[in-house]
């Protein structure tokens, strides 16, 4: 079947989706394979559970008149998203980074939402995947779309932008994320930079944080609206303070955010520095920001008891840990304990960034440090302020909330390790 017959059949369903488990009435299923599972094996039941058509790749699975029998099945969703963008003809932006995308797209989406009808990102659906399922997801009636791209090896954000075709991009930040798909720093900058390359050659808009001197060199000579604390940049926006959260001044408005963490300045001030660009009123941009408050474990201050917790068990990479414990660290409060997991996919690195953190902490002031984890197991701490658990069976034995109290608590590691679990003891 041809692409625009596929998408005069996907216009008339209410979604795309690739979960049995999430069928909704009317949806267009795409019968993806797993390393697991074949969705080609769905295909009915996709159809019992609401589904108007079911596209698949096995020609065995091809009985009823709602199954579309193609090539591949994750080709043609990749080739359907990529179709119904040039349809829907709106500005759409990129976002990627090694760390903050998400959170940066929910706040770009927040300011400019004030405006504009948007579409954006769901959650963290970022990949070959789930970039396709967010085009998929804008309607006609969409004025701007918004696209987080996520990225483990090289190359990749360069496909994804073949499919979301980008007129505007913002890289959050090049840090020491999925090195083991990269090799090395050099490899993260390279590969994010696929962003910057695919703008650049259209002649696109690239968002930059002027104060990020590897942003401006690598866009010098192109159509960049920069932000930052200086009058070079297009838009000023002021850090006023980090504590206890992030406080910025744009025009001559203070804003007020509910984010912790320094790192939350970039990811706010880009939010705001976007829907200027998209003329946005600047009390309009006031309340998205602080109206916005963070979910799913990212970034969130909570009470326990007598303690305050500081939850940032969404996901940890040595760059995001790093800045986590030096924020913790300034943290106005008398006792402090840390609660930290290994962080994964960092291939030859993992020892030596492991280690890292862990010299980091031994000059940092905390009174208890919890490790835990393969990876810190392995480090040398030489501390007795400093605890280590091979798993968090063994943690769990040791630790709970009803043993300390007026502390302040943060608990960070990679999402494999499930710190939330902390929560429960
Ligand atoms: P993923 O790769 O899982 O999609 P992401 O890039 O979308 O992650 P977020 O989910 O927004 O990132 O944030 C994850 C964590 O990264 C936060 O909880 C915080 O610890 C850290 N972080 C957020 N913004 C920054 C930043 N600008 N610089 C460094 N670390 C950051
Ligand atoms: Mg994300």
């Amino acid at each position: 079947m041809k692409i625009e017959q596929l998408h005069r059949l996907f216009l008339t369903c209410s979604a795309a989706c690739t979960d049995t488990r999430k069928i909704k009435k009317n949806t267009m299923f795409f019968a993806l394979k797993g390393e697991n599972f074949d969705g080609n094996a769905y295909a009915e039941k996709a159809l019992e559970s609401g589904a108007k058509y079911t596209i698949i790749d096995n020609p065995k699975y091809d009985i009823l008149n709602e199954t579309i029998l193609v090539e591949n099945v994750l080709e043609t969703l990749q080739h359907l998203a990529a179709f119904h963008r040039m349809y829907l003809k709106i500005p759409i932006i990129a976002l990627t980074g090694s760390n903050g995308k998400t959170t940066t797209k929910e706040l770009i989406n927040a300011t400019l939402s004030q405006k504009y009808r948007t579409t954006a990102t769901i959650g963290n659906l970022n990949n070959h995947i789930g970039v396709p399922l967010t085009l998929l997801s804008m309607t006609e009636d969409a004025e701007i779309g918004i696209v987080e791209m996520g990225a483990n090896h090289l190359e990749e954000i360069k496909f994804l932008c073949k499919i979301a075709r980008p007129d505007y991009g913002y890289i959050t930040n090049f840090g020491k994320a999925h090195l083991e798909g990269f090799g090395s720093v050099k490899g993260v900058i390279k590969g994010k930079s696929e962003l910057y390359d695919f703008l650049i050659r259209r002649n696109k808009t690239i968002f930059i944080n002027g104060n990020d001197s590897i942003q401006v060199e690598k866009t010098k000579n192109s159509n960049v609206f920069s932000f930052g604390t200086t009058s070079k940049s297009h838009v000023q926006i002021e850090f006023v303070e980090a504590q206890p959260n992030v406080k910025v001044k744009y025009k001559s408005l203070s804003i007020q955010s509910h984010l912790i963490g320094e790192y939350n300045y970039t990811n706010i001030a880009v939010a705001i520095a976007i829907a200027h660009y998209f003329e946005v009123d600047a009390v309009a941009i006031k309340t998205a920001i602080e109206d916005y408050t963070s979910n799913n474990n990212r970034s969130q201050v909570l009470k326990k008891e007598s303690n305050t917790v500081v939850l940032d068990a969404y996901n940890a990479n040595p760059t995001s840990m790093h800045a986590a414990l030096l924020n913790f660290n300034n943290l106005k409060s008398t006792v402090k304990t840390a609660i930290l997991g290994d962080m994964f996919e960092l291939g030859e690195e993992a020892e030596k960034e492991h280690q890292s953190v862990v010299d980091l902490i031994r000059v940092l002031n905390f009174d208890t440090t919890f490790l835990i984890g393969k990876n810190f197991y392995k480090t040398e701490a030489n501390s007795k302020n400093i605890i280590q658990y091979e798993s968090f069976d063994d943690f769990k034995k040791d630790f709970s909330f009803s043993k300390i109290e007026n502390t302040s608590i943060l608990i960070k590691g990679s999402r494999g390790m499930a710190l939330e679990r902390v929560l429960d003891l």
